[in-house]
């Protein structure tokens, strides 16, 4: 009988997803001799038995779930007598440095199936799936460097994680009721008042009267309630002091295409193992009770076992981060009782320590069942996995200030830290810092480079300067248009968008309406937004109105000013912009988006990042075709008089408001066409906040590719300053190559 031996090197996701158990299992089945094992890069397998057994394994292998690459080499070898999981090659085994998965079928099963030793244990989970970036401390991913190493495994634990076919077989945060972590119910003063069970069955009680419960989750704290319930819902607003922001909400997949459209990608992003929010679009006449006041809604499934067990007794449940506006969401016991007392009635705890904090990650795909999507949060579920580009090793990218997510390198990869936020506040600036710390030690790097933003007055600048670094700046928008550059590998000459609320500019401006050239060593600023003033500064970015009157008083349409915005001091504003009281110049695509808002009454004050430009898009959607509106470009200088005269003419007109805001998006769309032409654009590429506006991108990209013209975002960082981290790496590199660190 013919025998064969075939080294099998398997590169991708193989490890922490029962990749070893799986191939253990169909190679005995076949009886194949030889082994398996983790290495750096993947796993490598070595089967020796009939050949047409050998053959049928590899084309089982070649058919399994695991997004992993295969190449086979026929060996000489010695005798196997038997088939083998080996330990792993001691080599950095930085592939194993895995994120957070959502809670897999067989464990779901096991949750609810009442003859097992797991039933409705909150922590149930296996080696597909289950807590991970959250629990460790060090690596290599083990047990003992979790914070599992303070559960001592009983004896039934044991055996399935010491046995080779059990699906827990390694599974490094394995527990059962005996052994494992518990649950346990406070009341708002911190009082216990029960554990285990009794803690789960009261906390869904006290959610079905109504109560507001703050509960531990894999990343963190959300704050919870009964999505149906109008009054809690309203009550969880005024305690969050969040008027307008729409709430994510948590339920099961039929109870999210009950309340949405959902496409079968959007479904299987909503399944994926990391478990985002996705942005829906609420099927129409679907209200629920005050959640969301666009036509969508963000949702997620169940990924915790403890939050399938929650949803199966309250079907939708607002799940929003456990955290005070603009602060990191909440972590240990303490600071949760410390943040959220004044919020949460209820807190739903367990004593499985979060090691690394991580917000949900928030993603939103094109209309029409499109396959293509952006991501809004890249944070648990998709941190730390590295994202494959080309960078420079030894150097750490601070990120931006605003939406702060910091990258370093490694063996040529990029890891993009969580989520961080605002790092104005100091609550965000502490967690910066410390999870700086953490991916150094992680990762076992100590960058030489840091690579910050242009604007001096930056936290994060300011956080890697006079150190023992080397600093170099990257400019803000030309970041933002370096990392799709990056993220898709693109040469030649590109010409970008970069549209966003702002950024630092190299003349000192605030930009964000940005035209930029790149042929590959240099940024130029080909074209942009009129500057205009934004009086009172970043209040402007509330206090939208102001951008309204800025806009009519430049252009001279002062007449319209008293009787669109009487309500507001726009005699003061007017006289701050006249004498240039702090009323910097801006060329902010964002500012546009929310004075155009305001001047059409459809906000006039945000209560929320974006808000005007939300509501406009959403007022826009709600209208069909409209044309669009006139504009000029002189001298590289995109001015909107036009755009106002025509707006103002239509208002007059009694025009309906979404009608004038799908004009004012139509209109942007022949903006950047007609920049394309001008700069006679091949490929294109588009990044910024603004360009989360999904009916600008969608019908930019529509739009330009008609003109066979090649268009690309951020697909796989996210598409405001989420993703400027990755460009500044692509900066830095650039600096590097050119042989210089420029200072600024
Ligand atoms: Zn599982
Ligand atoms: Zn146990
Ligand atoms: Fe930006």
């Amino acid at each position: 009988m013919p025998v064969l031996t075939v080294r099998i090197t398997a590169t991708g996701v193989v490890q922490g997803v029962g990749f070893r158990p799986f191939v253990f299992n169909l190679a005995s089945g076949l009886k194949l001799a030889g082994l398996v094992r983790n290495t750096g890069s993947g796993a490598q397998i070595v089967v020796q038995g009939e050949t047409k057994n050998v053959r049928r394994f590899i084309s089982k292998l070649e058919k399994s779930k695991f997004a992993a690459k295969y190449s086979c080499k026929e060996i000489a070898s010695k005798k196997y007598r038997s088939f083998q999981i080996k330990k792993s090659k001691k080599s950095k085994v930085l592939s194993e440095f895995p994120s957070d998965l959502a809670l897999c079928e067989d464990c779901k099963k096991e949750l609810f199936s009442k003859t097992d030793r797991r039933y409705k244990y909150p922590f149930v989970n296996c080696v597909n799936c289950g807590p991970r970036f959250s629990i460790i401390k060090k690596l290599p991913y083990d047990r003992k460097n979790t914070i599992m190493s303070k559960f001592k495994m009983c004896p039934a634990c044991r055996e399935e994680y010491g046995d080779p076919k059990n699906r827990r077989f390694h599974a490094q945060p394995n527990a059962c009721p005996v052994c494992g972590p518990k649950l346990s119910l406070f009341d708002k003063n911190a009082k216990l008042i029960a554990e285990r069970e009794k803690a789960f069955e009261l906390a869904a009680k006290l959610l079905k009267r109504g109560k507001i419960l703050a509960v531990k989750g894999i990343g963190g704290y959300h704050l919870m309630c009964d999505a149906s319930n109008k009054k809690t819902v309203e009550f969880l607003r005024k305690r969050k002091n969040r008027p307008y922001k729409p709430f994510a909400v948590m339920a099961d997949i039929n109870t999210a295409k009950r309340l949405c459209e959902v496409s079968r990608y959007e479904e299987a992003a909503l399944k994926s193992p990391a478990a985002p929010i996705v942005i829906l679009e609420r099927k129409p006449n679907i209200e629920i009770q005050s959640i969301s006041f666009d036509d969508t809604l963000g949702v997620m499934l169940p990924y915790a076992p403890l939050h399938h067990l929650l949803v199966k007794e309250i079907p939708v449940l607002v799940a929003t981060s456990g955290n005070r506006a603009d602060e990191p969401i909440s972590a240990a016991e303490k600071e949760a009782f410390k943040n959220l007392s004044g919020i949460a009635d209820y807190f739903l705890v367990h004593n499985r320590d979060i090691e690394n904090r991580s917000d949900d990650s928030i993603v939103r795909f094109f209309p029409n069942a499109s396959t293509k999507k952006i991501i809004i949060r890249r944070s648990r579920g998709y941190v730390p996995n590295p994202i494959a580009t080309s960078t420079a090793d030894s150097v750490i990218a601070a990120g931006g200030d605003l939406k702060n997510n910091f990258c370093v390198t490694r063996n040529g990869k990029a890891y993009l830290s969580q989520f961080i936020g605002d790092l104005a506040d100091r609550p965000n600036m502490d967690f910066y810092s410390e999870s700086v710390q953490k991916m150094k030690s992680f990762l076992e790097i100590n960058p030489k480079r840091a690579v910050c933003d242009g604007h001096p007055g930056y936290a994060s600048t300011q956080h890697f300067g006079g150190k023992s670094l080397k600093q170099s700046f990257a400019f803000h928008h030309y970041a933002h248009m370096a990392s799709v550059i990056a993220e898709h590998n693109l040469k030649g000459k590109v010409l970008g968008f970069a549209f966003d609320g702002s950024g630092y500019g190299e003349d000192g401006n605030i930009w964000g309406g940005e035209v930029i050239s790149f042929d590959s060593n240099k940024f130029v600023r080909v074209a942009h937004l009129d500057y205009f003033k934004l009086p009172g500064g970043d209040l402007c970015a509330e206090e939208i109105w102001r951008c309204g009157v800025s806009l009519l008083h430049k252009y001279g349409f002062d007449s319209d000013i008293p009787k669109l915005f009487g309500k507001y001091d726009w005699r003061s504003a007017v006289k701050m912009i006249d004498a240039g009281v702090n009323s910097p110049e801006t060329s902010s695509m964002g500012r546009v988006f929310d004075g155009i808002s305001a001047i059409l009454g459809i906000k006039t004050l945000a209560t929320y990042e974006a808000e005007g430009a939300i509501m406009l898009e959403a007022a826009a959607n709600r209208t069909k075709s409209a044309g669009n509106y006139n504009f000029e470009i002189e001298d590289d200088v995109i001015v909107i008089k036009k755009i106002l005269k025509g707006i103002l003419s239509d208002l007059n007109k009694k025009m309906p408001n979404g009608t004038i805001a799908m004009k004012f998006h139509n209109t942007v769309v022949e903006i950047i066409d007609s920049c394309c032409k001008q700069y006679r654009a091949k490929t294109v590429v588009l990044s910024g906040g603004v360009f989360q506006n999904m009916l600008l991108l969608s019908k930019t990209i529509e739009k330009l590719q008609k003109k066979k013209i090649k268009v690309y975002f951020n697909e796989k960082v996210p598409i405001n300053d989420g993703g400027i981290a990755l460009g500044q790496l692509y900066i830095s590199k650039m600096h590097s190559k050119n042989g210089k660190i420029s200072k600024k």
